[in-house]
């Protein structure tokens, strides 16, 4: 087997510790990977990265192709003599070993591997430690450490087993003048999409039910990262919000997303809606409707582009959902910035609405606009909003009467009512299904109900199959 300095420095101080039975029986029973390392300093590295993983996880290094129960290939792509270099060694690895993995720059051309040697395990770009221990994981799991272990997979969890947050990513971009979260936070730094769908997958695994996908800017994940392709389970994801969907909707569970702008390439995600893949929601921080209040909070977008976007994905997908935040009362907002906020809300009959008198945060620079609005009169265009929006919900939840639809049960509330939530419902924000009924219904099982009764936020469900 070609070597590395680090591949062999390794190896042979495991062989080397100062006892030699203890170490070799700890060899022996923890799995042995074979590693080639080929390439520049850059590729170097990458292998020390990999294999000072593979040490922490405790599996052993092995220099002998017989031995090792899996060989990783780092390979060089730079010049046409690397590259033949690099595909001889994978060959030679498959002819001794048999079962091969295969990353670095030569792995950025995959098809250029696939297609000479169809039969690897899987072939990842360079600087990928992450996608290169998920392979390994895959084809030969890391061995049990009595310590890390007693920690789930999913992490340790606030929210109930139940339903769980995503955050895929943090900070970000934009300047509105209200926030001081891109200060606090810094500009968007997305996860790769890989390790968020294997988060996902634990969490799925250890029990949850529903994911709830969180960021400050949803529509914008991947960006920063020029929406980077990564591998999981076999399949290429672009790190941006569509392939994000489009992996979760494979787990079987509800899927929800939060904090999205209405940029365009969020119709993308309803197709997925109608089909069922993801959940028909969507929750979308308008914050206001005049487009001078827009302009002053620094808001990106438009917000007629909005209300036609609107009309357009409920005409391809009918049952979405649709929630939002308002502020009222920002600096400057006029009568007449009021009533169109209060215009648009009728005209987009949105499902689910919160809202919240300006207040100022400090270090924001919304803090040095002029004309701010008095407490009082902010207090009272905000009772007026939210009675407006109680008649919507009130008039919308009132024509569910007599549908039949499938909820998850939340569990008891503090008053004994058994509560569950629709594909309407998100979790802490939205209204609630009260069960009449399913009195054995645990947190976390899906039950078939016919909506019996409505409030101006929830509704009352009378289980279908119950006895
Ligand atoms: S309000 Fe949202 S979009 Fe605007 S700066 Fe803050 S986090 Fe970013």
């Amino acid at each position: 087997m070609l070597k590395c300095p680090s591949f062999d420095h390794l190896s042979v101080g495991a062989m080397n510790s100062s006892d030699p039975n203890s170490e070799s029986k700890k060899t022996n029973q923890a799995p042995k990977v074979g590693f080639i390392s080929l390439g520049c300093p850059k590729a170097l590295v990458d292998s020390e990265h990999i294999l000072t993983q593979l040490r922490a996880e405790g599996y052993a290094i092995s220099t002998d192709y017989d031995e090792a129960q899996l060989v990783v290939v780092n390979t060089c792509g730079f010049i046409d003599s690397a590259v033949e270099e690099s595909l001889e060694a994978i060959g030679e690895a498959l002819d001794e070993n048999g079962k091969v993995i295969v990353t670095g720059c030569l792995g950025a051309r995959d098809s250029l591997v696939q297609d000479r040697y169809p039969n690897v395990l899987a072939v990842t770009g360079p600087h990928a430690t992450a996608e290169v221990m998920q392979a390994i994981h895959r084809h030969l799991p890391k061995p049990h450490d009595p310590f890390m272990d007693l920690v789930p997979q999913s992490g340790i969890k606030l929210t109930p087993k139940h339903y769980a947050y995503l955050k895929i990513s943090e900070g970000c971009n934009h300047t509105c003048t209200f926030c001081i979260i891109p200060d606090l936070r810094g500009p968007l730094a997305s996860r790769p999409v890989d390790k968020v769908l294997q988060e996902a997958h634990h969490l799925v695994q250890a029990g949850t039910k529903e994911l709830l996908v969180v960021s400050q800017d949803t529509s914008a994940y991947g960006l920063d990262i020029k929406h980077k392709t990564q591998f999981w389970n076999n399949q290429a994801f672009k790190t941006h919000m569509t392939d994000l969907a489009k992996g979760l909707s494979q787990l079987g569970v509800w899927v929800r997303f939060h904090y999205v702008y209405p940029y365009p390439h969020v119709e993308e995600l309803i197709p997925l809606m109608a089909e069922g893949k993801i959940l028909p929601y969507l929750d979308m921080p308008l914050q206001h409707a005049s487009p001078n209040v827009l302009k002053a909070m620094k808001r990106p977008g438009k917000i007629d582009r909005t209300l036609d976007r609107i009309q357009t994905w409920r005409k391809h997908c009918p049952e979405l959902t649709l929630r939002s935040t308002f502020i009222v009362g920002f600096p400057g907002e006029t009568e007449q910035d009021f009533q169109m906020l209060l215009d648009f809300l009728q005209e987009a009959q949105l499902d689910r609405v919160g809202a919240f008198a300006y207040s100022p945060v400090a270090g924001a620079k919304a803090n040095a606009l002029p004309n701010p609005v008095p407490e009082t009169l902010q207090q009272e265009r905000l009772q007026h909003f939210m009675e407006a929006q109680a008649q919507i919900s009130a008039d919308k939840l009132r024509q569910k009467i007599g549908q039949r639809m499938t909820v998850l049960v939340d569990g008891l509330s503090e008053d004994h009512l058994l509560l569950a939530r629709t594909t309407a419902d998100a979790p802490e924000i939205d209204g609630v299904v009260i069960l009449d009924g399913a009195d054995t219904a645990q947190a976390g099982d899906f039950l078939e109900v016919e909506i019996s009764g409505a409030t101006e936020h929830d509704l009352i469900g009378v289980p279908l199959n119950s006895e």
